[in-house]
């Protein structure tokens, strides 16, 4: 059965509500909030309702309800008693007068039936499983509410104030709909969603007074895709890139996370890999301002955290300079993620008073660290890049005093279905890397806490892991 969804007006009109019990109850508050005047009919009617009645000065007839209680005076009945014959008898009455009615877990003697409503005033979401399962529009809802800041309401009402002058100064129907979108989307959007609507709204006149440099203004979302679980990835950065219209990513970023992207964005990838750079730093960084500046809303989706290890500081910079706006959106970063996907706590107050990520990465075919600072048994060490450079890294650690047993864990494409973990030791690591076929992006956690592996480890990876 295909339902009809409609935002019904029923302000100031009457409603019956029969049934003193939950349902009865709830409906009830539905309705109040929709400003309809409520009589309940109830022999019993559960206390915490019995004070809503009387909070809200609405009639309550404690007794049985016979047919002469419905009338056409209703715009709306709610058969909610606990006697099916009851409803029944209702619902007859309800469509003898051309009452809509509503009967609780009866849908086929359901005029209306209530979806499930997010409530973000002036706007409302409602969702409807056609009474086949309240409880999954529950939960769809809920998911919403996630994607759905608290903020649209007042979106809403900003905007709303402003709908007849913005009627008037872009008279094209065509341009008033770009001229929306950029501001649904845009930084006066942002403001709201952060708690500055002042700001939101000056930004709003100054775009009306302006609207074509509007158009002409684009803005970089720079967002961590975080290691790569696409449910690692945070609220802001779905919502965000789901309102990009390029997203420019990287090898990093998983192909889980790219797939749930792109029917409706371009996809530009600026790949780099370790000595292949496939575009120079400085060519993306133009990429990034070049799009902004044709006006369009990018995002910059990068591996884990972008300021951790990712150049996410020289990227910004580049548009800070060119006078682009831009936020920055952090994501988790792979120490994080492989370590809580690993059960490789990195502190612990028996093992780990501080935790340290250091570069690995090669440089003329060395590695160039302040060695002695490494070496503290109280430390975590979590070093990002260092696949190639690790056989010289466990090798300086140990001649500048490191405990040559100190357990290692080699954590390869964390947290993803193929995450494997490999448990080894400084002395080891070397005969290790050279007879095990590891691949990117791999990080190394070096320090006591590796122990803990064995006791926490909870994540299930597709392939078996190598130990
Ligand atoms: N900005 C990123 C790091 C970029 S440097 C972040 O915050 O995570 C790239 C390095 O990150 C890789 O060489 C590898 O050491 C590490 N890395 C990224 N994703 C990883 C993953 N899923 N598993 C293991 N290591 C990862």
């Amino acid at each position: 059965m295909k339902l009809l969804p409609l935002s019904l007006n029923l302000n100031g009109q009457r409603a019956l509500v029969v049934g003193g019990g939950p349902v009865g109850f709830r409906r009830c508050k539905t309705l109040v909030d929709a400003g309809l005047q409520v009589q309940v009919v109830s022999i019993d009617v559960l206390p915490a309702f019995v004070q809503f009645i009387q909070d809200q000065k609405l009639n309550l007839a404690k007794r049985a309800v016979t047919k002469s209680d419905v009338s056409a005076d209703y715009a709306l009945v709610v058969a909610a008693t606990n006697d099916r014959a009851a409803n029944q008898m209702l619902a007859a009455q309800a469509k003898q007068h051309g009452v809509l009615v509503n009967v609780a877990d009866d849908a086929a003697a359901c005029d209306v039936t209530f979806p499930s409503v997010l409530e973000r005033s002036p706007v409302q979401v409602a969702v409807s499983s056609g009474s086949a399962s309240p409880i999954l529009s529950k939960m769809l809802m809920r998911r919403l509410s996630t994607v759905i800041p608290s903020g649209y309401g007042k979106l809403a009402d900003l905007v709303g104030a402003y709908r007849q002058k913005v009627k008037q100064a872009i008279p094209k129907s065509a341009d008033r709909k770009l001229f929306w979108e950029k501001i649904l989307t845009g930084v006066v959007a942002e403001n709201i969603f952060s708690g500055r609507p002042e700001r939101a709204e000056t930004l709003l006149q100054a775009a009306l007074a302006k609207p074509k440099e509007l158009q002409a203004r684009g803005e970089v979302y720079l967002i961590g895709a975080g290691p790569g679980d696409p449910d690692l990835l945070t609220v802001r950065a779905v919502r965000l890139l789901h309102q990009a219209q390029v997203i420019v990513y990287d090898r990093l970023v998983s192909p889980e996370i790219l797939s749930m992207f792109g029917e409706h964005q371009e996809m530009l990838y600026v790949g780099k890999q370790r000595a292949n750079h496939s575009m120079p730093q400085q060519n993306i960084n133009q990429v990034l301002v070049d799009l902004a500046k044709q006006g369009k809303r990018v995002a910059r989706l990068k591996g884990g955290d972008p300021f951790i290890f990712g150049r996410g500081g020289e990227e910004i910079e580049t548009l800070a300079q060119s006078g682009i706006p831009f936020q920055v959106i952090p994501g988790i970063t792979a120490a994080a993620g492989c370590a809580s996907y690993s059960g490789i706590p990195l502190t612990h107050r028996d093992y780990a008073q501080s935790v340290r990520f250091v570069t690995g990465q090669l440089q003329d075919n060395t590695v160039d660290l302040n060695w002695p600072q490494l070496i503290d048994n109280d430390q975590t060490l979590v070093f990002y890049m260092g696949l190639n450079g690790f056989p010289i890294i466990s090798q300086n650690l140990i001649e500048h005093g490191m405990n040559a047993a100190m357990p290692v864990a080699l954590i390869e494409k964390g947290t993803t279905l193929q995450q494997r973990v490999h448990i080894t030791s400084l002395d080891s690591i070397g005969d290790y890397l050279a007879t095990n076929k590891v691949q990117s992006p791999s990080l190394f956690i070096v320090g006591e806490v590796v122990q803990l592996h064995q006791k926490l480890s909870w994540f299930e990876a597709n392939e078996a892991e190598s130990k």
